[in-house]
């Protein structure tokens, strides 16, 4: 089974994604790292983020290794993401091996913006989960101030904001729920009750699949 689960910025897809996938021994895929790693790649070689031709360079050459460097969390990197996710060359170039992930038996769980619209239009369970923008950029706030990072609500509130509508409103694969998606709005809701509702629907989903019904 594949597993996608949208949304936007900080609304809790990571954590999400990750418990679910290590309950039920999936392969987990963090998008999101992918374009950062990108990002940073450019950003490390004092590239434009926004230049088309040596984003997809970048894209092209990504080395898997770099997607579990600490260093692609910080928000200049997340800012810079947004612009290279942008470009059509540079999701080109990543769609193969992000399809490789998703196809690891017994199954994945990929999380980002386009996994159920996109990459995996054919995912068995698709979860598009937001959260209000203050909470949502509460949570980043203080997610990078775990990271060192000195930051004051207000400036992460207006650049969860800007990455959200660049992410919203760009051509290529722009944010959007798929129209089988199940909605979780996480606002007010804890960790755990999250993860709860995504478990019953991943459970009700599997027993489907086995009934050979598929389910919807
Ligand atoms: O999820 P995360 O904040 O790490 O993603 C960084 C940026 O990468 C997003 O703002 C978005 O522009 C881009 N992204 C994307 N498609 C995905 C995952 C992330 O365009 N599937």
């Amino acid at each position: 089974m594949i597993v996608t689960i949208d949304g936007p910025a900080a609304a809790g897809k990571g954590t999400l994604a990750r418990r679910l996938a290590a309950a039920l021994g999936y392969v987990y895929l963090d998008t999101g790292a992918i374009y950062r790693a990108v990002a940073k790649s450019m950003l490390d070689a004092g590239g434009d983020p926004d230049d088309p031709g040596e984003a997809a360079a970048h894209a092209q050459t990504l080395d898997p290794a770099m997607l579990d460097d600490p260093g692609l969390r910080g928000e200049a990197v997340g800012d810079a993401a947004s612009r290279v996710a942008a470009l059509p060359a540079v999701r080109t170039a990543l769609l193969a091996f992000q399809r490789r992930v998703a196809a690891t038996p017994p199954g994945a769980v990929l999380d980002g913006r386009d996994t159920g619209t996109v990459v995996c239009p054919e995912a068995e369970l698709k979860l598009f989960v937001t959260a209000g923008l203050e909470e949502r950029a509460r949570r980043r706030l203080e997610e990078l101030r775990s990271k060192g990072e000195t930051l004051m609500l207000p400036e992460v509130l207006a650049e969860v904001a800007a990455r959200d509508s660049r992410d919203r409103t760009r051509l290529t694969a722009p944010l959007r729920p798929a129209d089988d998606a199940v909605e979780i709005d996480t606002t007010g809701m804890t960790p755990d009750a999250v993860f709860q509702r995504a478990w019953l629907l991943a459970m009700e989903r599997l027993a489907a699949l086995q009934r050979g019904s598929g389910g919807r």
